[in-house]
C-alpha cells in the first residue's frame, strides 16, 4: 500500500445527505486526518433505478457546508460542476464497471460465483414457499450445480442471468472489526449473494469490495447496517487473495424511544437542518458526539480538537440516540460563543426591513442574543423592540396590587432622571451599568421598593411581562425611544 491510511466515504447519491451519513463521513475524515492519511469521496451510483438527480451535487455541497472536505476523489468545481481529483479514478462507481464486470468473470472462472437463469417468478414463488414454511429466504442454489459449458450455451442464448457468489453453506466465518472485535457468521444463513444484476450492472457487494481493493482502501469505516453484508465482502477479498481492509461498524442513530431513526429523508436531511439555521459547526459537533465522545466530561468540541482525539476503537457499540434538544443546546451554545460580528451578520438580514437605524437593530439584536436557538428565532424575540406603539394591557403595567398612581409617580421621578442623559451616553457600551446604579440610588433615596419601580418602568420599555431587564432595555432602545415608551405608559396609566 501506498499510504497507510486510506478511507472512503461512498453514499449512493439515492436522496439527500442524511445525518447518519454526515456522522460516517465525519468519522472517516477525523480518522484521515487523525493519521495524516486521505479522505475520499467516492460515489456509489449503480443503482440506476434509485438515483436522484442532484443527489451527487446535495451530497458534496452538504459536506462541504460542514467543513468535511475530502482530499481525493469526487467534488465540485467553484462553478458547482462534478469534477474527480486523484490517481486513484474514475471516483463515480458506475464509471468503473468494465472493471466490476471483468472481476465477476474471474470469480466465476475460479469456481467462487455462477451465472444464475432463475426468472424473478421463479425466485418469487421460492420466497412465499420459504416464508410459508417458516424458513429464511434464501437462494435455494439451483443453478450452482450448472457446468460452465450448459451456462455458456444459455447465455449464447441471451436468456437473462445475474451471476451470484458461490458460498459456503456451512460453517461459519469471522470477520474482525475494530469497534466491536471478532464478529461470527454463520455460513448456512447467507444467501448466495447476486454480484451482477440482469442489466449487467454490478451490486454493491462486488463494485464496493473491489473498488476498496483498487482504490487501497486501508479501513472500511461505515455504518452498522452493512455488518450483514461483511461476511459476503470477506469472502471477496479471499476469493481474490486480497488482504481485506480493516473494518468499523459505527453505532446506529435511534430516536428517543429507541427506534431506528426515521427513514423520512425530510426529518433527517443535513440541509434541512443548515436550512432551519443549525450553525455547520454546532451539527458538526453534535454528529461527533452520535456514537462517541472523546473525554467523557465535555460536549463542546471544535473540529480541530476532534481530530487531534479522534480513536475509532473508542466509538460505542450500542445505538446513539439522536436528541435533537441537544442539538439545539448546542447551536444555543455556539450562538453565545460566537464572536458579536459572526453573530450580527448572521441574523442582520433577518430584520433589516424593522428599521434603518443600524445601530439600534445591532443592539436589539445583541440584547436577545442569549435567547436564541436558531437565528430566525431573533425576529419574534425582537418583535416588539422594533415597534412605534406598544399593545400591553393597562394592568401589566403595575406591579401586584400597585395603583396606578403610584406606578405612575415612579415612571415620572425616573423619567426626569433619564432626561438629564445625553443620546451619546444613553447608549454607550456599560451604560446599562450607570442606569442600574443611578435608578436604584432614586429608588433607595426616595424609599420605595424596587418592584415598584422597576416593574412598571420595564413592562413599559418591553411591553412584555418576560423581557430583559429595565436597564439593558434602555441603553439598547435609547434615549428618544425610550422616553417615548416611559410617556405613553404614563398616559395609559391615567386613562
Ligand atoms: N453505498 C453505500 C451507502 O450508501 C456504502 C456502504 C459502505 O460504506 O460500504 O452507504
Amino acid at each position: 500500500m501506498s499510504d497507510k491510511f486510506r478511507v472512503r466515504f461512498a453514499p449512493s447519491p439515492t436522496g439527500f445527505l442524511h445525518i447518519g451519513s454526515l456522522r460516517s463521513a465525519l468519522y472517516n475524515e477525523l480518522f484521515a486526518q487523525h493519521h495524516g492519511g486521505t479522505f475520499i469521496l467516492r460515489i456509489e451510483d449503480t443503482d440506476r433505478a434509485r438515483f436522484v438527480q442532484g443527489g451527487i451535487e446535495n451530497i458534496c455541497n452538504s459536506l462541504k457546508a460542514c467543513g468535511v472536505i475530502p482530499r481525493e476523489g469526487v467534488w465540485l468545481d467553484e462553478k458547482g460542476a462534478i469534477i474527480e481529483r486523484g490517481e486513484y479514478g474514475p471516483y463515480i462507481q458506475s464509471q468503473r464497471i468494465e472493471r466490476h464486470k471483468a472481476y465477476a468473470k474471474k470469480l466465476v472462472d475460479t469456481d467462487k460465483a455462477y451465472y444464475c437463469f432463475c426468472s424473478e417468478l421463479r425466485l418469487e414463488e421460492l420466497r412465499k414457499e420459504q416464508q410459508l414454511a417458516g424458513r429464511p429466504t434464501l437462494y435455494d442454489g439451483k443453478c450452482r450445480a450448472l457446468t460452465p459449458a450448459e451456462a455458456e450455451k444459455r447465455i449464447a442464448n441471451s436468456e437473462p442471468h445475474v451471476i451470484r457468489l458461490k458460498l459456503p453453506k456451512q460453517g461459519t466465518i469471522s470477520a474482525w472489526d475494530v469497534i466491536r472485535d471478532e464478529i461470527k457468521f454463520d455460513w448456512a444463513l447467507i444467501d448466495d449473494a447476486v454480484v451482477i444484476k440482469t442489466d449487467g450492472y454490478p451490486t454493491y457487494h462486488l463494485a464496493a469490495t473491489c473498488d476498496d481493493h483498487d482504490m487501497e482502501i486501508s479501513h472500511v469505516i461505515r455504518g452498522e447496517e452493512w455488518i450483514s453484508s461483511l461476511p459476503k465482502h470477506v469472502f471477496i477479498y479471499e476469493a481474490f487473495g486480497w488482504t481485506p481492509p480493516k473494518f468499523a461498524h459505527l453505532p446506529l442513530l435511534l430516536n428517543a424511544d429507541h427506534s431506528k431513526l426515521s427513514k423520512r429523508q425530510n426529518d433527517v436531511a443535513v440541509a434541512d437542518y443548515l436550512n432551519k439555521g443549525y450553525l455547520p459547526s454546532a451539527l458538526l459537533n453534535f454528529v461527533a458526539l452520535l456514537g462517541w465522545n472523546p473525554t467523557g466530561d465535555r460536549e463542546i468540541y471544535t473540529h480541530e480538537e476532534l481530530t487531534q482525539m479522534f480513536d475509532l476503537a473508542k466509538v460505542n457499540k450500542s445505538g446513539a440516540v439522536f436528541n435533537l434538544e441537544k442539538l439545539n443546546w448546542l447551536n444555543e451554545r455556539y450562538i453565545k460563543s460566537m464572536t458579536a460580528e459572526n453573530y450580527l451578520t448572521i441574523v442582520s438580514p433577518l430584520v433589516q426591513d424593522k428599521t434603518d437605524d443600524h445601530s439600534f437593530a445591532d443592539r436589539c439584536l445583541l440584547l436577545v442574543r442569549d435567547r436564541v436557538t436558531l437565528p430566525g428565532d431573533v425576529v419574534a424575540l425582537t418583535q416588539n423592540l422594533f415597534k412605534d406603539k406598544l399593545d400591553y394591557s393597562k394592568a401589566s403595567l403595575t406591579w401586584k396590587t400597585q395603583p396606578k398612581v403610584q406606578a405612575r409617580e415612579r415612571l415620572q421621578a425616573v423619567r426626569e432622571l433619564l432626561e438629564g442623559v445625553t443620546d451619546a451616553d444613553f447608549v454607550q457600551s456599560g451604560a446599562r451599568a450607570t442606569f442600574e446604579t443611578d435608578i436604584k440610588q432614586l429608588i433607595a433615596n426616595k424609599g420605595w421598593g424596587n418592584g415598584d419601580t422597576l416593574w412598571p418602568l420595564r413592562v413599559a420599555l418591553s411591553g412584555e411581562e418576560k423581557s430583559p431587564n429595565p436597564f439593558e432595555l434602555l441603553e439598547t432602545l435609547g434615549k428618544r425611544r425610550s422616553l417615548d415608551r416611559i410617556a405613553a405608559a404614563f398616559q395609559a396609566l391615567a386613562d
